[in-house]
């Protein structure tokens, strides 16, 4: 696993600037968690952080390497999307080996990882489906599983539970939690949902059109909100 540096980090579309100089330092292991309004620019900086997109300044370092220029597939992210992005034709098995297949690891390995992985979210037992003969549940575990396999040292994760009903979002929460726990993984993770981010979060951080505004524990930003925004977007008692 890897920590995460972001310095002055930049990101315009034409002229509107999206990502307003953030730094911000995330520890090896941590679970930092990013709330903010809707079009805060949330999704864009996971992105910048798995190169989805290209920095307009500032620089992008995980553990000791500077990835800002590096392809998506040498960075050693794994993301988790809000829709589960799963190839339609494949069984789920190929949609899980799929990446580490594509890197050259040995079949038997693959196979190998698959089913532990595969194991440890418990949908062992749907390898040989589809994805029309999942239900969004189980969807999105697979979509988790495929993150996990390739041993990423960081996993960015952006509103991975939104699609789901109630029930499955803390179920799916709960084990995110345990994966995190377990894997001791650098995890960065999007959410506008409070209660998601308050019990998942190491550290919280609230943006606003593109700037930091706070970052910290949940408790502290909740009780001692630093601004006025801040304790709003919170819910902050007064
Ligand atoms: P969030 O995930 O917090 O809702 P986004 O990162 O998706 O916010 O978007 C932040 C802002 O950037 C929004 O105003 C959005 O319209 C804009 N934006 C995002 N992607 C693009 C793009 N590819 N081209 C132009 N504008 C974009
Ligand atoms: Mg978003």
């Amino acid at each position: 696993m890897a920590s995460v540096r972001l310095e002055k980090l930049r990101k315009s579309f034409g002229r509107t600037e999206v990502i307003r100089d953030i730094d911000l330092e995330i520890a090896d292991g941590e679970f930092v968690v990013f709330v903010g309004p809707s079009g805060c620019g949330k999704s864009t900086l996971l992105r910048l952080i798995a190169g989805l997109e290209d920095a307009t300044g500032g620089d992008i370092w995980i553990g000791e390497d500077k990835v800002t220029a590096t392809e998506p597939a040498k960075r050693g992210v794994s993301m988790v999307f809000q829709s589960y992005a799963l190839y339609p034709h494949m069984t789920v098995r190929k949609n899980i080996a799929f990446g580490l297949s594509l890197s050259g690891a040995a079949k038997e390995t693959v196979n190998e990882r698959v089913d532990r992985v595969a194991g440890m979210l418990q949908i062992g037992e749907l390898l040989d489906r589809r994805p029309r003969e999942l239900s969004g549940g189980q969807r999105q575990r697979v979509a988790i599983a495929r993150a996990i396999v390739r041993e990423p040292r960081v996993f960015l994760f952006d509103e991975p539970l939104s699609n789901l009903d109630a029930a499955l979002r803390v179920q799916t929460r709960v084990e995110i939690a345990k994966m995190h726990q377990d894997l001791g993984a650098t995890m960065i993770y999007v959410t506008h949902d409070q209660v998601e981010a308050m019990t998942l979060a190491d550290r919280m951080v609230v943006l606003n059109g593109g700037r930091v505004e706070q970052a910290g524990k949940p408790a502290d930003l909740y009780h001692k909100p630093d601004n006025l925004f801040v304790a709003r977007f919170l819910g902050s008692p007064p």
